[in-house]
């Protein structure tokens, strides 16, 4: 079946008993034994809850793995996989990373003696270089949030395979129904749910995705032995909102492609990062490993005094943070979502004070458009009088 069908089906052939086409909400903690030595499969909601392992069951499907599980948060999930490492372990990980991500290596695993190296992930060379005896794996962002930077998935897996590394995968900005890493020789898919899946700026979650037998044992291990697990009413509203991923993404996809032409001839802007422009230096490589692209990007205005106008100018897009849902939002990276990553390698990377980010909703483009041509025409107003430089 296609992903359009299973995607509309989630848990919609799960409830047997009375053929419930929305699979019910299981609240109980506890479970009832028929008898010593017996369980019905669910003893305890840590470790397993029915309205979870539905929700298990279908990302682990669409992600072509072989066990999923289901998180408080994008953040709880990571946690979990981190948990894999011992102390004295090290990672490779990508340049250009989610500021919470960040956080969590420098500060908290750091202290567990967990040491990360930030390399840009598709270079094999700087990969190579910085491979020590003690690295177990790579975690990898594509695209990267928010330079939109891409990692070949293919290339990469295989040169980890020789070197028995774990190769884990944030799938967050393109989720299954554009990319699934796994099959391009991934062993762990990580989501922030928040975002596209849930799809609506409503829900906080996070969801994992395995291959293989011993990777899906030990996740199984922490995820009970930790207990950051998602609780049975947001996984109902997880399930609700990925009901309708494929089309939220087919047009969070083509707003994102519309506007980002649309801003790319803007006298106010210098650059625009989206790997759907056929500009973008890798995409060609996105076109191969994705069927599709984000809905988000980011793009660099010609001075950095023009944000705080173009911000507080918005109307019809939101200056929030977070990504992925249907009303659009603009956020600027510098001192929100990347604010605890230094700004010494902010600014190697290219995170400076002249770019924003912009998740594009599901609002019409002409609309987006309208508001962001009044922001920008406003900014400038303000900030050169008017005279266009
Ligand atoms: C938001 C986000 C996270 C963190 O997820 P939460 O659900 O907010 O805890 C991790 N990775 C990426 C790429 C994100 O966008």
């Amino acid at each position: 079946m296609k992903i359009e069908s299973r995607l509309a089906q989630i848990g919609s052939t799960k409830e047997p008993e009375t053929g419930a086409v929305s699979f019910p909400i299981y609240h109980a903690t506890a479970y009832r034994h028929p008898q010593l030595g017996q369980s019905t499969g669910f003893d305890y909601t840590r470790t397993r809850n029915p309205t979870r392992s539905v929700l298990e069951e279908a990302i682990a499907q669409l992600e072509s793995g072989d066990a999923g599980f289901a998180f408080s948060s994008g953040m709880a999930a990571l946690q979990t996989i981190f948990a894999l490492f011992s102390q004295g372990d090290h990672l490779l990980v990508s340049l250009d990373l989610y500021g919470g991500t960040y956080r969590l290596l420098e500060k908290i695993m750091s202290r567990f003696g967990v040491t990360a190296t930030y390399v840009d992930t598709n270079d094999l060379d700087a990969l190579e270089a910085n491979r020590r005896p003690e690295t177990k794996a790579v975690l990898i962002e594509t695209p990267t949030n928010p330079l939109m930077m891409i990692t070949d998935l293919a290339s990469i897996s295989a040169w980890a395979k020789t070197h028995g590394l774990t190769v884990i995968v944030d799938n967050t900005l393109l989720t299954p129904y554009f990319q699934r890493p796994l099959e391009l020789g991934a062993d762990i898919v990580i989501h922030s749910a928040s975002k596209y899946l849930a799809g609506h700026n409503d829900v906080l979650a996070g969801l994992v995705v395995t291959k293989g037998k011993e990777l899906s044992e030990q996740i199984t291990f922490l995820q009970n032995s930790i207990g950051a697990v998602l609780g049975p009413q947001d996984c109902w509203l997880l399930m609700r909102g990925m009901k309708t991923l494929a089309i939220r993404m087919e047009r969070h996809q083509e707003n994102a492609l519309t506007i980002a032409r649309w801003l790319e001839s803007h006298p106010l802007v210098a650059q625009v990062y989206y790997p759907g422009l056929e500009t973008h230096p890798c995409y060609d490589i996105q076109c191969r490993q994705s069927s599709g692209n984000t809905g988000i990007f980011s793009f660099k205005v010609t001075k950095a005094a023009y944000v705080a106008p173009i911000l507080r100018n918005l109307k019809l897009i939101f200056f929030a943070e977070s990504l992925g849902g249907t009303e659009s939002l603009m956020t600027y990276p510098t001192v929100q979502t990347h604010a605890d990553i230094p700004e010494e390698i902010r600014l190697a990377v290219g995170v400076d004070d002249r770019l924003l980010r912009f998740s594009v909703g599901i609002e019409h483009a002409d609309d987006l458009i309208a508001d962001l041509e009044q922001a920008l025409a406003a900014a400038q107003k303000e900030i050169d009088g008017g005279v266009l430089v």
